[in-house]
């Protein structure tokens, strides 16, 4: 069989990249309400093709993006379910790329356009993979349902609500994620595990209105300063987040796992040069890619408040001060609890405070991981956040949803 399939795979190669160039040539950026169209677009696009191999398929709407939903049954009563993501990211900043986002073009070998590693390249790989195995042997071995979001990159809820009010339905003995990686273009790997994450928004409240700094300062708590001392005590020196119970549910790495990855033999200064970083960083006594790949970290990512325009204003700012999306990754294999947002939340308070920080969990998503069996039908879940803490000052923002989690945990 397998035979029979590659030669399929070889003897139509140009036609798939073809077809995949045409999916990609879609500009399905979720996040944007300008290409509304070109999402519905897109998802069209592959639930015809996916017609096209037989599939039974259409679009679901439930509010947000269409689902792609295409099943097909097979020669056991076996199901496998294949979840992908037709939407992709802004192309943004335009100047960086050398040949535009939505003409994928071939340079040296590689394709390059924006969805070609994430997700669209991946979910074709696994919808050719189909069409070889059918073409070959006419049928599938085991039942397959395809299931592709288009909100993926925007942060919706609709495959979340989607697979809770379906998950009797769909029922798959076993799922794929095709959002996933190679370790390297000759290094094919297996992802067993995601993180998870949780977002978080802090805001600290300064005086009534923004002071001269000249004639307050010393007087009262700068929230700029107070936030960054906050979350300055979140993570030690060393990388170990302090933050208390916060590793209590992580599954520990295995022997073999620390193994495994030490012998794809990372270079630690080949990334630190790509990144121009003076050297790589993180939690002591583990190796990068246990960091990356299996620990939990606690990560800003942004900070903002106070003056922001050109030159200089000696002012101590208001209410500004805020940490957007502090994003916190891989709390243990169930649910970060709510207590664990909450001791955040404490352990980042400073008496110093002029208010309580105010912890407003924007968004998170469950660590997910199957060692030895596959995943249940309720592998996907995203979790409503609880309630902020009391006596909240925080307003919402007009950034963005938080995302979530795509890093990975490959091994061979
Ligand atoms: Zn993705």
């Amino acid at each position: 069989m397998t035979d029979r399939v590659e030669a399929y795979i070889d003897a139509n190669q140009n036609r798939f990249v073809e077809e995949l160039m045409q999916f990609m040539r879609i500009p399905s950026v979720s996040a944007q309400e300008k290409h509304d169209g070109d999402t519905r677009a897109c998802a069209q696009w592959i639930a015809d093709h996916l017609k096209g191999l037989g599939f039974e398929a259409g679009l679901i709407d439930i509010g947000g993006k269409p689902i792609v939903r295409a099943v097909r049954k097979g020669n056991s009563a076996k199901r496998v379910l294949i979840y992908g993501h037709y939407d992709v990211q802004p192309e943004d900043p335009l100047d960086q790329w050398k040949t535009p986002p939505f003409e994928p073009t071939i340079r040296d070998g590689i394709l390059y356009g924006r969805g070609s590693t994430d997700d669209k390249g991946q979910v074709f790989t696994h919808v050719k993979a189909v069409e070889a195995l059918l073409k070959t042997e006419g049928e599938l071995p085991c039942g397959v349902v395809f299931l592709l979001e288009g909100e993926e990159e925007s942060g919706g809820d609709a495959l979340a609500r989607y697979v809770s009010q379906a998950k009797d339905e769909l029922k798959p003995d076993a799922v794929v994620i095709s959002d996933s990686t190679m370790y390297d273009a000759n290094t094919p790997a297996i992802t067993y595990g995601l993180r998870g994450i949780i977002a978080l928004e802090f805001t600290v409240r300064g005086p009534a209105m923004d002071v001269h700094s000249g004639a307050y300062g010393g007087g009262i708590a700068n929230p700029v300063l107070v936030l960054a001392q906050m979350l300055a005590k979140c993570v030690s020196p060393k990388g170990k987040v302090l933050i208390p119970h916060f590793y209590d549910e992580v599954v520990p790495l295995q022997p073999w796992e620390r193994q495994s990855f030490r012998k794809l033999k990372f270079d630690d200064a080949a990334l630190a040069k790509e990144l121009n970083v003076p050297r790589l960083h993180g939690e002591s006594g583990y190796r990068t890619l246990e960091r990356l790949w299996a620990r939990p970290t606690f990560e800003i990512n942004g900070i903002f408040g106070g003056y922001q325009g050109q030159r200089s204003k000696t002012i101590i700012p208001a209410c500004t001060a805020r940490a957007a999306t502090e994003r916190w990754s891989g709390s243990g294999p169930g649910r970060p609890s709510r207590s664990t947002a909450s001791s955040a939340a404490t352990r980042a308070s400073d008496p110093r405070r002029s208010s309580p920080p105010s912890p407003r969990p924007r968004s998170r998503a469950a660590w997910w991981r199957t060692r030895t069996r596959p995943a249940p039908a309720t592998w996907y879940s995203i979790i409503s956040a609880p309630s902020a803490p009391t006596r909240s000052a925080s307003k919402p923002t007009s950034s963005g949803p938080a995302r979530r989690c795509c890093s990975t945990w490959t091994a061979r």
